[in-house]
């Protein structure tokens, strides 16, 4: 049975634009304020766990057990009480263009926009340090790209996901929350091109050995080429990846298989995402990561990894759970509307939930949604537009098939490297965690990566999966009869596309959103980098602290928190006691 997935994603919402009447401030390249009041300099201020006033929930808000989105780590609204709306504008500050009377969500320390792993580890943070905290998330579960979807039996990440971190404090904190539904799961991942599957990490030898032997002879002589012979500055991911991988190897497969992961040319990508997400600095050091014994493998190289049992979603449910008990808010199936401000501060927010309008007051406003969102939240749509173009998302369509069968795939995952096949990823669940599908079967799921509008945006799942069919054929996957049930999962914001122009435009963009003293962006979307769970934890932690201490770091600072690309194997990490006696996923 095939169903169909809503075109607008788990709420049915659609993006929704801030109506404001007040006029923006303008993006400058200058620096300082253009009007209100000086900036406060960002000097150590009185610790803020001494003045944060005793916990409460938002006055109006009550916990509704009997909503769906509770048990997943969510809060629903009560009805509350109702605050009419300011009847006038007030001069130097923004003002909310009302067209129904608000429920006033009383007043919290901080609010985070966003509940997945960033906003979570803001609030987890938070609120275990005394701070009232309230979440925002627009879907109907928390957890953002590392949720995963159950349907009768069978789990699917948004993406197979692995956790993996060198910082040992977070590992900890994970290990100590999760127990034992934490797994040791081991990698084993491939390439299909050419009709033949490569190892990936690609293998200098495993290349030689299957790529008819004149490629591997081409592919070897460019490869040397491009180390002995510098070339102009490296301005693009194209030329990043043939200077230390070899032309031929970027024709063949590292340039295809990053036009169809991005949508762009690898000539329009700028560099700093190399440098993000590819770990392995070229073929030479993949050469000896093979032979190394000692040396702390790259990220891509690790060949064991945490995986809770249930699902990367797992974890974040947990640490939703972990800020909630410890007096956090989170109100799911809801949006920022707009921001109160009063010169260089967000006073307050209006807010989209399943029962209406909402405000709430706030400290300080610690934003995880996407950097253009926030934009045209905070500086207005006149200021967004002047960056627009410049933060563009790539969707990823996410098909998960559920199988009568025992086995999918040899490996826990695959890249398609043909260019010309649509499918990104293949994956296999149930090798991260024996738990992701019933006894005795298993399932599959593709990653799609399209763009806006685009047939694969279009497909029902039906179609999606007839199409499916038609590529796993060409892979060597026969489904046969074994499928049960398939449907799929949109991410309109998967990946972050580094254009050339990105770097100078965040940087823009931070600097004329740091004006704002009391707002902070930051995660995967709100820095607009291209970062793991890890390190998106860790830039909540760290803007957590930072506002628990009375010292809320810069939004650049926040942006430079990544995840370590060297890393101390997780089994090292974690220690032989944790893991005595784990099952191994
Ligand atoms: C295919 C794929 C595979 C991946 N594999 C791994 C992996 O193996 N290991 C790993 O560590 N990481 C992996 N990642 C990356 C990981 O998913 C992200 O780093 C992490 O989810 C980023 O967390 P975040 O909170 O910054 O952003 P998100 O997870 O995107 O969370 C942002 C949240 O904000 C919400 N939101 C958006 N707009 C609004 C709005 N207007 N109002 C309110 N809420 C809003 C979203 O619904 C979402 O919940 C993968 C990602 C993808 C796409």
């Amino acid at each position: 049975m095939v169903r169909d997935s809503p075109r607008t994603g788990p709420t049915g919402r659609r993006p929704l634009r801030a109506r404001v009447l007040h006029p923006p401030l303008r993006l400058d390249r200058t620096r300082g304020p253009q009007r209100g009041r000086p900036l406060r300099p960002h000097g150590p201020r009185p610790s803020r766990a001494r003045r944060l006033r005793p916990r409460a929930h938002p006055r109006g808000a009550r916990l509704d057990p009997g909503r769906g989105a509770l048990g997943e780590g969510g809060l629903r609204m009560g009805t509350g009480s109702r605050a009419p709306a300011p009847p006038h504008p007030l001069p130097g500050s923004r003002v909310f263009l009302l067209t129904a009377r608000v429920r006033d969500l009383g007043s919290v320390d901080a609010l985070v926009l966003g509940g997945g792993p960033a906003g979570l580890g803001a609030a987890w943070t938070l609120a275990a340090g005394g701070a009232r905290v309230l979440v925002v998330e627009r879907e109907e579960t928390v957890g953002g790209l590392c949720r995963t979807h159950a349907r009768e039996g069978y789990r699917f990440d948004m993406g197979g996901h692995r956790f993996i971190t060198a910082d040992r404090d977070l590992l900890d904190r994970v290990v100590r929350l999760c127990g034992d539904d934490l797994l040791l799961a081991e990698r084993s991942s491939e390439v299909a091109l050419l009709g033949r599957r490569f190892r990936y990490p690609l293998e200098p030898l495993d290349l030689a050995r299957k790529l008819p032997p004149g490629l591997a002879l081409r592919a070897l002589l460019s490869y040397l080429r491009g180390r002995l012979r510098p070339g102009p500055p490296v301005e693009s991911f194209e030329d990043w990846a043939s200077r230390r991988f070899g032309r031929v190897l970027y024709e063949l497969f590292i340039g295809p298989y990053t036009e169809k992961l991005w949508g762009v040319s690898p000539a329009a990508l700028s560099p700093e995402w190399a440098g993000q997400r590819i770990s392995v600095p070229d073929l030479w050091a993949a050469a000896r990561a093979l032979f190394a014994r000692g040396d702390a493998p790259a990220r891509t190289h690790a060949k064991t990894f945490l995986y809770p049992r249930l699902g990367m979603g797992q974890l974040f449910e947990r640490i939703a759970a972990a800020a909630r008990s410890a007096g956090a808010l989170l109100l799911t199936g809801s949006v920022p509307r707009a921001f109160e401000r009063r010169g260089t501060r967000l006073n307050a927010a209006l807010l989209e939930t399943p029962e209406g309008p909402a405000r709430v007051r706030t400290d300080t406003v610690l934003s995880t949604v996407p950097l253009p969102c926030l934009l045209d939240l905070a500086l207005g749509p006149e200021a967004a537009r002047e960056l627009e173009g410049a933060f563009p998302f790539r969707p990823v369509r996410f098909l998960n098939i559920a199988l009568d069968r025992p086995e999918a795939l040899p490996t826990t995952w695959c890249y398609v490297g043909e260019g010309r096949l649509r499918a990104g990823r293949l994956q296999e669940p149930k090798k991260r965690s024996p738990h992701m599908a019933p006894p005795g079967r298993s399932s599959l799921m593709i990653e799609l990566p399209h763009a806006p509008g685009d047939d694969i945006d279009r497909a029902g799942d039906a179609d999606l999966l007839e199409r499916a069919r038609g590529e796993l054929g060409a892979l060597g996957v026969d489904l046969g009869d074994d499928v049960r049930f398939a449907f799929s999962v949109r991410a309109p914001e998967a990946y972050p596309v580094h254009l050339r122009g990105t770097p100078a435009a965040r940087a823009r963009a931070l600097a004329a959103l740091g004006r704002l003293e009391n707002l902070r962006t930051f995660g995967r979307q709100g820095a607009f980098r291209f970062i793991f769970s890890d390190a998106a934890l860790r830039m909540g932690i760290a803007a957590g602290e930072g506002f628990l201490a009375g010292r809320l770091p810069t939004n650049q600072d926040l942006a430079r928190v990544q995840s370590a690309q060297r890393l101390t194997e997780v089994a090292s990490v974690v220690g032989p006691t944790v893991l005595a006696g784990r099952e191994r996923g």
